[in-house]
């Protein structure tokens, strides 16, 4: 099994790696910075051995990548891998930012069922099985969020149950939440952003979050 870099150091860009299995354009590696898992945060681009990752997937504690066909490596090759550090730190924030409105929703309006919870490049979507025009909570949402961004708090990330690869994150008095994605290390890093309700089906609610232009 691949040992997971992006977890044990989640601020990593690049490693050196041998190749440990192939097959066709799938590939697997005996450590990687390059994330996938099941959960919302899609998987990393970057390179491997200098061939662009055109997807990436988590099974069984496997990383799988697919390469483009006629890539040239071969099992015993070492290679570089190297992630598309400013994509995936964008995608740490809007997914921590994420990670903080769900609590301050259950907090503030009790728990809904999510229906979906996207977390791109560009911004997060969350959707819920909720009867509510979304964009009344944001006042109470953005007040809360940027409070929590401005006290730059730190962030637990560790395993809950490691022979699984089970993962949470904590702050301790706000929240303790099971998630394998790569969190940050403090709520400051977040920076500016803006919510933007978005249309859902009846009795839905859907919402955006984005980085304000400039973050980062
Ligand atoms: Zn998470």
């Amino acid at each position: 099994m691949s040992i997971k870099l992006f977890w044990e150091d989640t601020y990593r860009a690049q490693n050196e790696a041998v190749v440990t299995s192939i097959d066709g354009d799938v590939v697997t590696v005996d450590k990687t910075v390059a994330f996938a898992y099941p959960g919302g945060q899609v998987f990393d681009t970057g390179t491997l051995g200098g061939f662009p990752i055109l997807n990436a997937r988590y099974e069984n504690r496997e990383l799988y990548y697919t390469l483009p066909a006629g890539h040239t490596l071969n099992k015993g090759d070492a290679v570089t891998v190297i992630i598309d550090w400013d994509r995936r730190y964008a995608l740490m924030k809007l997914h921590f930012v994420t990670e903080l409105l769900l609590v301050v929703l259950g907090k503030n309006y009790g728990r809904h069922k999510i229906t979906q919870a996207d977390i791109l490049p560009d911004k997060a979507i969350v959707g819920f099985d909720w009867n509510i025009d979304i964009a009344g909570t944001f006042p109470t949402l953005n007040e809360e969020l940027k409070k929590l961004i401005a006290d730059d708090i730190p962030i637990i990330s560790a395993y809950q149950d490691r022979e699984n690869e089970k993962r949470y994150w904590e702050i301790p008095g706000l929240a303790k939440v099971p998630c394998g994605g790569t969190h940050l290390k403090r709520t400051g890093e977040i920076g500016p952003f803006v919510l933007k309700k978005i249309p859902a089906e009846k009795g839905k609610a859907a919402l955006e979050i984005e980085l304000t232009p400039g973050n980062g």
